[in-house]
Order: structure tokens, then C-alpha cells, then sequence
């Protein structure tokens, strides 16, 4: 059960619409992973899309790399096991 991210709603329409998780990408390792939208301290109005640019891999942030995310997909729930560190 997922909703296509195009065209793009706002933080507060995905997650008023049920689908407050967002699933990503990691350009460069391609690692996957979710994002909690409805804990993101952007302002409520942004635009999915535009968080593209704004979310960093932990995974090469460490390696001092800041590749950006690629968007795959709204969410119900997450897809992926956390990988908090
Ligand atoms: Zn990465």
C-alpha cells in the first residue's frame, strides 16, 4: 500500500493522508531507508520534493560524504528496519 510522490504533497498532506512515512534512497550507496515525516522539523507546508536536497545518508555522512537522497515512495509504515545509530 504506497501513494506515488508525484505529483508532490506537503509534509502535512502525506501524513493528514495517512502515509506519514517517507522511503528513500541513498544515491551513492544505495542504501534505503525511512523517513519519519511526521517528526521532520521542517515547517508543515514543505513540500515533499524539496526534502530531497535536506536528507543525508548516516551511512555516508560518516564517511564525510553528502550525497543527496533519491525519493522512492509514501508510506503507510516503514519498510526497512531502523538503523539508528
Ligand atoms: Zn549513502
Amino acid at each position: 500500500m504506497h501513494e506515488p510522490i508525484d505529483p508532490s504533497p506537503t509534509i502535512d498532506q502525506a501524513v493528514n493522508g495517512g502515509f506519514p512515512w517517507l522511503e528513500i534512497r541513498c544515491a551513492r550507496c544505495k542504501t534505503p531507508s525511512d523517513v519519519d515525516l511526521a517528526a521532520m522539523k521542517h515547517p508543515p507546508t514543505t513540500f515533499v520534493h524539496d526534502l530531497a536536497s535536506r536528507l543525508r545518508c548516516r551511512k555516508c555522512a560518516k564517511a564525510g560524504r553528502r550525497p543527496s537522497a533519491t525519493l522512492l515512495q509514501l508510506t503507510w509504515q516503514p519498510r526497512h528496519p531502523r538503523t539508528e545509530s
